[in-house]
């Protein structure tokens, strides 16, 4: 049980290795958060992410936690507090599209990994946050961040509809859990990124993905990962302290 309110914000980033959750995680760390560090396989990658966040002043604990386990998923938040004594932050970054063609042509197995990764390791982990941080079990309150995508309302055809799919799913986990845990101090929104350049494209097997869409984005380019990372630590801080149920578009105008 909390009893004191931290000095300094605890805030856990999934999938902190590289990408846009490593400059959620910079950003974060240059904002004054402690920070618990995930990632999945690329260790050098998260220790240099973690050495920058060092270098900004932060406290940081970095955990191997690959969220297709969801046992592991599940001894995330309690690994964090046992090493920082709270947590008031939470962004549900770490995500898979799975490879990009047809739908019907989508394989279950894939999509079963998907939505292990998108959506039940996030309600896993929101899960013990929330029960963490809820004001009516004794928590302090918190902020909850759900980086969902673009491709939820578009439903990304011919490209990724599972994926698509997968990311509307964390869409409602931000609208439900928004209304049930505003009364007990725990704000839960989205940040919808559109095309932006990080390697996950390359894993979709489509790396020249982000310029091949730059003709359809009004604003003619890719976002780069610093762009989302603002929007993410605006709604932890407390300038958003009345936010919440919000989905902040980062889209380039699509
Ligand atoms: P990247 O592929 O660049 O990075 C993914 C990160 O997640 C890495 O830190 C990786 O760890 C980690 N990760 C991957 N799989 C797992 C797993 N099974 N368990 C734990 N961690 C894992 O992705 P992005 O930065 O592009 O994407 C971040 C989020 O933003 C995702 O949720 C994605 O869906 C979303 N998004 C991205 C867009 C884009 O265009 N880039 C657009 C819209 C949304 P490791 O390095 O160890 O592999």
């Amino acid at each position: 049980m909390n009893t004191a309110a931290p000095t300094r914000p605890v805030t856990i980033v999934t999938g902190a290795s590289r990408g846009i959750g490593a400059a959620i995680a910079t950003r974060l760390a240059e904002e004054g958060h402690d920070l618990v560090l995930t990632y999945r396989e690329r260790a050098d990658e998260a220790i240099a992410v973690q050495r920058a966040c060092e270098a900004a002043g932060a406290r940081v604990v970095l955990l191997q936690v690959d969220m297709d386990d969801l046992d592991a998923a599940a001894r995330l938040v309690p690994d964090a507090v046992a090493a920082f004594g709270t947590v008031t932050g939470l962004v549900n970054n770490a995500g898979i599209t799975g490879r990009i063609g047809p739908f019907l042509d989508a394989p279950l197995d894939e999509t079963e990994r998907v939505f292990r990764i998108n959506v039940l390791a996030p309600i896993v982990v929101t899960q013990a946050a929330i029960a963490h941080m809820a004001t009516d079990r004794g928590g302090a309150g918190g902020s909850i961040v759900n980086i969902s995508s673009g491709a939820a309302k578009s439903g990304s055809p011919n490209t990724y509809i599972t994926y698509a799919m997968s990311k509307a799913a964390l869409n409602a986990l931000t609208t439900g859990a928004s209304k049930e845990f505003a009364p007990v101090g725990v704000r839960v929104n989205t940040v919808s990124p559109g095309t932006t350049r990080t390697e996950i494209h390359a894993a979709a097997g489509r790396p020249n993905a982000p310029d091949e869409r730059a003709p359809g984005i009004p604003m003619r380019r890719p976002g780069e990962v610093h762009e989302i990372a603002g929007a993410v630590v605006y709604l932890l801080s407390d300038d958003a302290s009345y936010t919440t149920g919000a989905d902040i578009r980062v889209a380039g105008g699509n």
